[in-house]
C-alpha cells in the first residue's frame, strides 16, 4: 500500500479534527479507531468558543442545530453565595454553550473526515509504532502496517505513543479520579444551566445534557480511592442510567508532544481535570494545529524542528495558563486541596 502522508491514531474530537485539517489541505490521510461508533465518552457541555472551530472544520451546520440544548453560562456555589457565571454577550445577544451528546459529535466529525477522503479503519487498534533511525514512520495495527510520513497520536488519556516511545510526562497534581454518571430526568433547578458546587474537599458538576438526561461529575481533591461512589444528593431520587464511571484526570502534560515524524494531540498531549471546562475545545484545536504543522513540515522539510518546537511551546503555554487559572479557582474553595499549597 502506498505510504500515507499522515496516520492518525484515535477517532475522538482531537483525531478527527487532525484528520479533517490534513484532508482540507489535500494530504493523504488514514485514521484508525479501536472502537466501533457510537462509543461512550463523557464531555457533552461545550463552551461557546467551539462554534467557530466547528465552522472551520465544516460541521457547524450539522452540530449547532436550533434544537441543540443551549445555555448562557452556569451557576457556581463556591466561596460565596450562589452566583451565575455568564459566558458574556455581544450585540447579537448572550453567548451560548451547547450540550451535544458525544456520540453525535464524534460520529459527525469522523463521518466528515471520511467524506473528505480520509481512509477510516474502524475498529482497528494501533499495536506498535514503526520507526527508522529515530523517526516514527508508521503504525503496526491489528489489520496490518500503515506507513506514513507523520503519525498524529490522538489516543486520549491512554497516551498510546507515549507508552510506545517511553516519552516523559510531567505530572502537576497527585492522582485525581473523577467519578461520573447519568440519571434520567432533571430536577427543575438544573433545567436551564449547569451547576458547579463546592463540597467537602471537592466539587460536583451537574448538567442537563439531553431533554431527559442529567450528567454529574464529582471530583475529590484527596484520597481518590476512598469511599464508595454515590449519585449526588440532589439527583438521588431519579433513576440512574448506566454505571458510575471513574476517569483518571490527573493534571499532566507531555514534555515531548512533537518529535521526529510525530505530533501528539488532545488528552494524549495534556490534560487537566474537567473543572477546566474545555477539554473538547482543546482536543479540536490541538488537532487542527498539528494538521497545520504537519502540512508545513511536508511542504518544507527544513522547518520541521522549528514546527515541532513551536507546537510544544504553544501547547505548554496554553496548559500553564489553564493550570494557573484552575489553581487560583481551587485556592478560593472553602476546603482547598492541601497539595496546592505544597506545590506553589
Ligand atoms: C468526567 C469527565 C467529564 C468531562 N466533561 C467535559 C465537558 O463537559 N466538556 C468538555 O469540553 N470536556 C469534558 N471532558 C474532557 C473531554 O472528555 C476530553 O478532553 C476529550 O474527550 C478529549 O478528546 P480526545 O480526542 O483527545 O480523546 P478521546 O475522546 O478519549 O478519544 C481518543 C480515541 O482514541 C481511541 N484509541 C485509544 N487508543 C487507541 C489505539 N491503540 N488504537 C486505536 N484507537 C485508539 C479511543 O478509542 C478513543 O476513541 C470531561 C472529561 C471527563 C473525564
Amino acid at each position: 500500500m502506498k505510504p500515507f502522508d499522515v496516520v492518525v491514531v484515535g477517532g475522538g474530537p482531537a483525531g478527527s479534527a487532525a484528520a479533517i485539517g490534513c484532508a482540507q489541505r489535500g494530504l493523504h490521510v488514514a485514521l484508525i479507531e479501536r472502537h466501533d461508533f457510537p462509543r461512550f465518552r463523557p464531555g457533552e457541555s461545550l463552551h461557546p468558543g467551539i462554534e467557530p472551530v466547528l465552522q472551520q472544520l465544516g460541521v457547524a451546520g450539522q452540530l449547532c442545530a436550533q434544537d441543540a440544548l443551549r445555555f448562557n453560562g452556569y451557576w457556581v456555589q463556591w466561596n460565596e453565595p450562589l452566583r451565575f457565571n455568564g459566558f458574556g454577550s455581544d450585540d447579537k445577544g448572550p453567548w451560548q454553550g451547547f450540550q451535544i451528546p458525544r456520540e453525535t459529535l464524534d460520529t459527525t466529525l469522523l463521518q466528515h473526515a471520511a467524506a473528505l477522503g480520509v481512509m477510516v479503519r474502524q475498529p482497528c487498534r494501533a499495536l506498535a509504532v514503526l520507526s527508522e533511525k529515530n523517526r516514527v514512520t508508521g503504525v503496526r495495527t491489528d489489520s496490518g502496517p500503515l506507513h506514513a510520513a507523520y503519525v498524529i497520536d490522538a489516543s486520549g488519556a491512554s497516551a498510546w505513543l507515549h507508552r510506545q516511545l517511553g516519552l516523559t510526562v510531567r505530572r502537576c497534581s497527585p492522582r485525581l479520579i473523577a467519578r461520573y454518571g447519568y440519571v434520567r430526568g432533571c430536577p427543575l433547578a438544573y433545567q436551564h444551566a449547569p451547576h458547579l458546587s463546592a463540597g467537602p474537599a471537592g466539587w460536583t458538576w451537574i448538567a442537563r445534557v439531553q431533554a431527559q438526561l442529567t450528567h454529574w461529575t464529582h471530583l475529590a481533591f484527596e484520597a481518590p480511592n476512598l469511599g464508595h461512589p454515590t449519585v449526588p444528593e440532589p439527583l438521588q431520587h431519579l433513576p440512574t442510567q448506566g454505571a458510575i464511571h471513574g476517569a483518571d484526570v490527573t493534571w499532566r502534560i507531555s514534555t515531548a508532544a512533537a518529535g521526529g515524524g510525530y505530533f501528539v494531540v488532545g488528552d494524549a498531549a495534556s490534560q487537566l481535570d474537567p473543572a477546566s471546562s474545555h477539554g473538547v475545545l482543546k482536543a479540536l484545536m490541538t488537532g487542527m494545529q498539528a494538521a497545520q504543522a504537519v502540512y508545513d513540515c511536508l511542504g518544507q522539510p527544513s522547518v520541521q524542528t522549528s514546527a515541532q518546537r513551536q507546537y510544544k511551546q504553544w501547547l505548554g503555554d496554553w496548559f500553564e495558563k489553564d493550570m494557573a487559572q484552575l489553581r487560583r479557582f481551587y485556592r478560593l474553595h472553602p476546603d482547598p486541596p492541601r497539595w496546592l499549597a505544597a506545590d506553589d
